[in-house]
């Protein structure tokens, strides 16, 4: 999980956010308050192409929560940060909708707690939070909001160790390399830039490779 940087607002939201929630929120009254009985047409506006590929674009293709890559999968889904079925009137806000795999979608499904928030990537650093060792992810010391997003949203759960645990075997070999090259600074330099590539936000699992890169290594990314 990192820090996900808001593309602009797109051109479709921004001409037409207002109108659909007010649509929204008339046929909630017309409906009594029940969310369910809002048209789909209505209230899955936000599945425009144009805002998926927006959120696509901005998070590198990748879940906002478990850095897992969608797109050669699947597309992913459009997560409303505040659950559009608690929070209707925020369906079409921007900075509410993020990239999600369908995983971590259902398992977030609608929590929500004003005093027990989970992390939001959006309004704060990830890393505040969380920490990974190893392919482990753990809440920093004294987080509930890191145990609460972790537990919630189950970012350890096996297939993920799994695939970061692969992805970090996968970059041993190079740390060693570098590691070996202390008599060669100029040549330990070329592959020190190649780690610091590997730990790109654009990168799968991202987080956890810059951990272990800079854990290894013993000098910051
Ligand atoms: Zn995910």
């Amino acid at each position: 999980m990192i820090r996900i940087n808001k593309n602009v607002e797109p051109q479709i939201l921004q001409t037409n956010a207002t109108n659909w929630r007010a649509e929204l929120l008339q046929h909630l009254k017309d409906n009594g308050g029940i969310y369910s009985k809002i048209p789909e047409s209505i209230k899955n506006r936000y599945q425009h192409p144009e805002i998926k590929s927006s959120l696509v674009e901005e998070s590198y293709g990748k879940c906002s929560y478990c850095e897992s890559k969608l797109k050669h999968i699947s597309w992913g889904e459009i997560e409303h940060i505040l659950p559009k079925a608690l929070s209707p009137e925020n369906s079409f806000v921007w900075n509410n909708l993020l990239l999600a795999c369908s995983v971590c979608n259902n398992a977030k499904r609608s929590y929500f707690s004003p005093t027990e928030p989970l992390i939001n990537p959006v309004t704060s650093d990830p890393a505040a939070e969380i920490v990974f060792i190893g392919h482990l992810i753990w809440h920093s010391l004294n987080s509930a909001t890191g145990q609460l997003t972790i537990g919630q949203i189950d970012l350890n759960r096996t297939e993920l160790i799994q695939r970061r645990q692969e992805r970090l075997e996968a970059l041993s070999a190079l740390i060693d390399k570098w590691a070996s090259l202390q008599d060669k600074p100029r040549l330990q330099s070329l592959v020190w830039n190649q780690l610091v590539q590997e730990a790109d936000p654009s990168k799968e699992y991202s987080a956890a490779v810059k951990a272990f890169i800079q854990g290894r290594c013993g000098q910051s990314i």
